[in-house]
């Protein structure tokens, strides 16, 4: 063994002791670390040719790199729909690092990890409320998780004219119908040799609404001439948090066949509380559900997870087999996650989000979840009775689209969120809804409080006051 590896592994407890110490000082820290930052590095570090150790490399990773990170798992970082990690979800994923398996079978790695991620799939369907008709399994985002939504639902599209697209190729033209797809469903039809244009966009209900709209949805599938389609359906839509009319598509597919989807990357949790779980009546009767985990389940990056009917699985294992692979065996007798989603390798992502719901129970996250949608109203009020700011859509659940007054004060509102995003307070993301500038403000992070809001209002009093506004 080379001598610094050595010494290491000699050094190994006092090593982790120190990264504990890192990481402490920054969660410790979070509220007062900036949520931007200009600092820079370049990086065309030369490598070593020996080495310096672990001890040494975290000093350099503290000097040099840290200073990069920002506080994206703070109380104030509200842009895109970004989680935290609770204390329990750093748990199991440092612990999924220490023991480093390659889960994805019962016994074929001669271990049993799989069980974890198979107990801690049935845990999420019990908090989602959920029917075991539904197969899962962990992928990195809700990107790759739409990804293996819509392979199989691809490979029953071509199963219905009898063709097996994942042997032979894309032979028919697919159809797809969706209202306001998330950009990553689009990405996995370019992906999926679909072809990112080739949708069909159905219009969405009247009056500030991002959902299907069901007689528009219903014309359009009757100019399919009773061809099969996939629906790309939403829980949530990023902008507004707007979700489709799950019972009424339930009654189109008693008349006409096709492939449902849903999108609940962070919607999806709207199941948890009592208050909103009306928004995914129905859901449980889709082919194919998308959830994040490292969104509304405040767990760390990459956590997300697929759930597909049961019945579908020979659709999934013909996607996504190692069919040249024989030592893997036969695909079909011997479950192995290796077969039925697009990665081979795959840490045990499952146990982070197992140490969070044995810790927090499901009152734990239906706190988090109802405590968010309130902190986003408190929030959206805050807006209204500043004066200076208009909502561009009322607020569903836990996003916040809004804007400067005035149409003509469009190109002034990115002004204003880019120096509001400057001072390192708060973190929006820019937008556009129905054509129009405006800012996003996203309520999932389980350490947020009305305190936040304060702070946030009174930074974007100070902002406003220096744009002349
Ligand atoms: C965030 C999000 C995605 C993409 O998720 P990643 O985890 O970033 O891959 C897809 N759909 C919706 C509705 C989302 O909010």
């Amino acid at each position: 063994m080379n001598s610094i590896l050595q010494h290491d592994l000699n050094d190994f407890e006092n090593i982790l002791e120190k990264a504990k110490q890192q990481g402490i000082n920054f969660l410790n820290n979070l509220e007062n670390i900036p949520t931007s930052n200009k600092n820079k590095i370049d990086p065309k570090r030369d490598l070593n040719e020996l080495g310096l150790g672990s001890e040494q490399a975290l000093k350099e990773f503290k000097e040099r790199l840290a200073p990069l990170l920002v506080s994206s798992p703070g109380p104030r970082y509200w842009g895109f729909v970004t989680g935290g990690s609770t204390p329990a979800s750093i748990v199991g994923d440092w612990l999924a690092s220490v023991y480093d398996q390659n889960t994805q079978s019962v016994t074929s790695q001669g271990g049993n990890s799989a069980l974890i991620e198979f107990e801690t799939i049935n845990l999420l369907l019990q908090l989602l409320e959920l029917p075991d008709s539904f197969l899962g399994g962990f992928v990195t985002g809700a990107a790759m998780s739409n990804f293996t939504c819509l392979g199989v639902a691809r490979q029953w599209f071509g199963k219905q004219f009898g063709k097996d697209f994942a042997k032979n190729g894309i032979s028919e033209s697919i159809n797809i119908l969706t209202a306001t797809p998330h950009s990553s469903s689009i990405k996995s039809l370019s992906m999926l040799g679909i072809g990112s244009q080739n949708y069909t966009v159905v219009n969405t209900i009247a009056g500030n609404r991002e959902a299907l709209d069901l007689d528009d949805l219903e014309e359009k599938i009757k100019a399919l001439n009773g061809k099969p389609f996939i629906l790309i359906s939403s829980a949530g839509t990023v902008n507004t948090a707007d979700f489709d009319d799950f019972e009424a598509i339930l009654n189109l597919k008693a008349k006409y066949n096709f492939w449902w989807h849903i999108d609940a990357a962070f919607g999806g949790f709207a199941a948890v509380s009592e208050k909103y779980k009306h928004y995914v009546k129905g859901w449980e009767n889709a082919d194919s559900v998308t959830i994040d985990c490292h969104k509304w389940l405040n767990v760390p990056y990459e956590s997300a997870f697929y759930l597909i009917k049961k019945e579908h699985l020979n659709l999934q294992i013909e996607t996504f087999q190692n069919s040249n692979a024989p030592y893997l065996g036969n695909a079909l007798e011997n479950f192995n996650y290796l077969n039925v989603l697009p990665e081979n390798s795959r840490r045990l992502r499952a146990l982070p989000v197992w140490f969070s719901l044995i810790a927090y129970g499901k009152e734990g996250f239906c706190d988090i979840i109802e405590k968010s949608t309130l902190l986003a109203l408190h929030f959206g009020n805050a807006l209204i009775e500043n004066g200076d700011f208009e909502l561009m859509a009322p607020i569903r659940l836990n996003n916040v689209c809004f804007t400067l007054k005035g149409e003509e004060n469009q190109d002034k509102t990115l002004q204003f969120l880019t120096k509001l995003n400057d001072t390192g307070k708060v973190f929006m993301t820019p937008t556009v809804y129905q054509n129009r500038k405006g800012i996003r403000a996203s309520f999932v992070n389980w350490r947020t409080t009305e305190e936040d809001i304060k702070i946030v209002i009174e930074e974007m009093k100070a902002v406003l006051d220096d744009l002349d506004y």
